[in-house]
């Protein structure tokens, strides 16, 4: 992490976003990326001469000068020439994709699912600039928030956008499951919050990473319901879900599908009972997250 304590950002920072900040450099970046799309393979390199003639720079002096610029952090120099390094993988795909560019917005939608704080099932989508948010209607909680980029809502209809925060929101968790940053691929920690709201008290698991700092808050019955017992329960009751999207995941905790009791705070034991008809199963999460299978007492 070039981020010191004191927020004093490394000189060689500043060099490396100041050296995009011409049209030029960027069109070197792109023109890189290309290569790699024509070819279908990552890794592939263009020569010098290759890379001059792709890009609109009138003498071979100002283009090497622009080069030299990136070589280092965006790009790298190897004995068959010029490829993108990961930073400069990053910068392109972000270019490409529109990040930077206004993002759309469409009309409310309302969406099933369950709050978690009234139980209320009124629940609306809504997309306010760059925010993606479930809002329940009976309480006003917002229920879930995400950023959605420009690239996200392109070329998808209003229900092709809410449905991809479905695989979008699991996919952030799945990493998280093996204490992956879903940003920078950091080591992450995880701790059990307790939010309160409404007079409910609720718990929550609250992962932050420790080198890009990323925060992400998931309820605490989630990993339960990832343990290979309950996926299969749910299966077996015609449910996948990977394909649930969380806020109808909600409902499953609502009506007591997936039932938490907390054992302990400090440290966090809970015990947990999953119910599908007359199926029963018996769960224990503790402090580090493991979910581990209790044998079922029922008849
Ligand atoms: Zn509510
Ligand atoms: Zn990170």
């Amino acid at each position: 992490m070039e981020v010191d304590q004191d927020d004093n950002i490394d000189p060689e920072v500043v060099d490396a976003i100041s050296s995009l900040g011409n049209s030029q450099r960027l069109q070197i970046l792109l023109a890189l990326g290309e290569e790699e799309r024509e070819h279908h393979e990552r890794r592939h390199t263009k020569t010098f001469t290759e890379l001059y003639d792709a890009v609109d720079i009138e003498s071979s002096s100002q283009f090497s000068y622009h080069l030299n610029q990136l070589v280092g952090q965006f790009v790298s120099e190897t004995p068959t020439g010029y490829r993108l390094t990961y930073s400069g993988t990053k910068i392109v795909r972000v270019i490409r994709s529109g990040v930077y560019e206004t993002t759309s917005s469409f009309e409310d939608r309302e969406v099933s699912g369950a709050c978690l704080f009234c139980d209320g099932t009124t629940l609306l989508a809504t997309l306010d600039i760059d925010q993606f948010r479930i809002r329940c209607t009976s309480c006003d909680a917002i229920l879930i928030t995400d950023f959605c980029p420009q690239s996200q809502t392109r070329d998808r209809t209003t229900s092709e956008i809410i449905e991809s925060y479905c695989y979008r929101i699991w996919s952030i968790y799945i990493q998280l499951r093996g204490g992956i940053c879903p940003e920078c691929f950091g080591p992450v920690d995880t701790v059990v919050s307790q939010y309160e709201h409404g007079g409910n008290v609720h718990h929550i698991h609250n992962s932050s990473c420790r080198e890009c700092q990323f925060l992400v808050s998931m309820p605490v019955e989630v990993p339960v319901a990832f343990h290979p017992a309950v996926l299969s329960l749910f299966w077996n009751h015609g449910i996948s879900i990977l394909d649930v999207p969380l806020w109808v995941f909600y409902e499953y905790i609502t009506s007591e599908v997936i039932e938490m009791e907390i054992v302990s705070d400090e440290p966090f034991e809970a015990h947990s009972t999953v119910t599908m008809d007359d199926e029963s199963l018996s769960l224990r999460m503790d402090d580090s997250v493991t979910v581990t299978l209790e044998p079922c007492d029922r008849d």
